[in-house]
């Protein structure tokens, strides 16, 4: 009894903390470190408004199924004292709602707030969040999660390189790292990266780097021009590894921005942060300029055309399938997914209107209606009913959709039910809910074989490593739609200028190393 009350005197006085820092914690105390995170790309081009429910929240332990490296039999759980709150991650969609962002960023601070104190965060963000009435959305989220954690926690943030970062947002990440691999192969080994690079630093007792290079870079282009598949992003981002794994550096990451949005932020940037400033800055500085210097040798990932082109291209063609990217709507970018107007082009084609006619999957078009008179026919019944435009009608009006119910498939998170129509040579992929066809079983589930097709149509740019696979032969088709390839005549009102390559006359940057403060504790 006299030795509690000397306890809680000795803390009143202050003479005791219970400081939540490694080094103070004992050498058998793991660190506690919380999960949160909230990823989307939010297209301003975009009618389309993003509700909560599209983020999929994950609560508590579910969190964990986001990150395999942190099974509960692994080394890297073992290391820590684990505290999920809440990871949320929609597809990528228009403008978040000010009441969907306030709503999971209270449910996370709460829950940060009831289970601290933390040694340190991990972060789960993507960096082209835009929303309603806030500006550099990201930087809101962790200022805010910065006010309930407290000062002295490290937050280690992983990021998509299509991320956008603020000057703000470099200060608030005391450590942060992005893919380096676009399409995202390597979007688990970036999220271990962050996370056991903070475990690392508090183990180490090294805490925060002690120096933060940023460097804008003034280029801003969409990520069909930039894939690490190909030059010259390929060697870009091949110098980033060898370039972090020098002493006296603790990460390197380029990002290179979101290109379907309006802010400030929209560009590409270069951070580096370690423990030798000139090393940080140099390197900072040789990854920059070898950005900069790249700019002019970026182009499509594949040959484009127009929708009828690329169509042309695939009749006569010996290569199948031949994979054809319905570009401006894709989902995957930001764009609805419901434009109707490659849709409603296929349809008018005469090629396709006999059932031996050429073999072509169209995935897809969200049609709830068509997918409940679907489901009342079962497979092999009839349907008649429009699909699409229900949320982006500014090119092309809902199309009526006729024809045979060749399989269902239910239970898919994203769209729920999907469905395939037949009609003439054509399937066409409908689901109740906005979807991206990206990998093998998007087809199989649903009886599809795109590797016996002759063209296989989706809603994306550059495709994704298991249609990579499947392909003959691909061409992006520059349709219309929120997430438009011809970047140049978007309506964009706040980006920086000079910007590469809307101002293609424009001088050399400065592109020297701006030191980011960093935080002492
Ligand atoms: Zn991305």
């Amino acid at each position: 009894m006299k030795l509690i009350t000397q306890v809680l005197w000795l803390c009143a006085a202050g003479l005791i903390t219970f400081c939540s820092c490694t080094e103070t914690s004992g050498k058998n105390k793991k660190p506690r470190i919380a999960i949160a995170g909230i990823a989307i790309e939010s297209c301003t081009f975009s009618p389309s408004v993003t509700e909560e429910e599209a983020f999929h929240p994950k609560y508590g332990d579910s969190v964990f199924t986001s990150y395999p490296f942190l099974s509960k039999d692994s080394s890297i759980y073992a290391r820590a004292e684990w505290i999920p709150t809440v990871v949320a991650r929609s597809l990528p969609d228009g403008i978040v709602s000010r009441k969907a962002y306030e709503s999971i960023l209270a449910k996370t601070i709460d829950s940060l707030r009831k289970n601290g104190p933390y040694d340190g965060v991990y972060l789960d963000i993507h960096g082209a969040m835009t929303v309603e009435g806030i500006d550099d959305a990201e930087a809101d989220y962790v200022r805010r999660i910065r006010e309930a954690i407290g000062p002295d926690p490290i937050i280690s943030a992983s990021m998509d390189l299509h991320g956008n970062v603020s000057p703000a947002l470099a200060e608030l990440l005391d450590l942060v790292t992005a893919y380096r691999m676009a399409p995202h192969e390597d979007a688990l080994e970036t999220k271990q990266r962050a996370v056991t690079t903070l475990l690392d630093r508090l183990a180490s007792g090294k805490g925060r780097p002690l120096y933060k290079a940023y460097i804008p870079i003034p280029v801003l282009l969409p990520g069909e021009k930039t894939s690490t598949r190909l030059e010259p992003a390929k060697s870009v981002y091949a110098a980033i590894k060898p370039a972090s794994l020098q002493e006296g550096i603790v990460d390197a990451s380029i990002w290179i921005g979101y290109a379907w949005a309006d802010e400030p932020r929209n560009h590409a940037v270069v951070m580096v942060s370690g423990d030798d400033q000139q090393k940080v800055n140099s390197t900072a500085e040789t990854l920059a300029k070898s950005f900069w210097d790249a700019r002019k040798g970026f182009s499509f990932v594949a040959p484009t055309g127009s929708f009828a082109q690329c169509l042309d291209a695939a009749l006569a063609s010996y290569k199948h399938p031949f994979f054809i990217s319905d570009c401006g709507d894709n989902p995957t970018a930001g764009a609805t997914g419901d434009v109707t107007w490659a849709l409603q082009q296929l349809l008018a084609r005469p090629e396709f209107k006999k059932p031996d006619g050429p073999s072509l999957i169209y995935a897809s078009i969200p049609g709830p209606e068509l997918v409940e008179k679907a489901l009342a026919a079962g497979v092999g019944g009839t349907v008649s009913e429009f699909v699409g435009a229900k949320v982006d009608d500014r090119f092309a009006p809902p199309v009526k959709l006729t024809g045979t119910v060749e399989s269902i498939y239910k239970g898919d998170k994203q769209a729920e039910v999907e469905v395939v129509i037949r009609t003439g040579s054509l399937r066409v992929i409908v689901s109740r809910k906005r979807k991206a066809y990206r990998t093998a079983p998007d087809f199989s589930n649903l009886g599809l074989k795109p590797t016996e097709a002759d063209i296989v149509i989706v809603k994306l740019g550059y495709i994704d490593p298991d249609l990579f696979k499947m392909k003959a032969d691909w061409m992006l088709a520059l349709t219309p739609g929120a997430a438009d390839q011809d970047i140049l005549k978007l309506p964009y009102k706040r980006i920086q200028r000079p910007m590469f390559p809307f101002d293609s006359l424009m001088a050399d940057p400065d592109l020297k190393a701006q030191t980011v403060p960093v935080s002492k504790r």
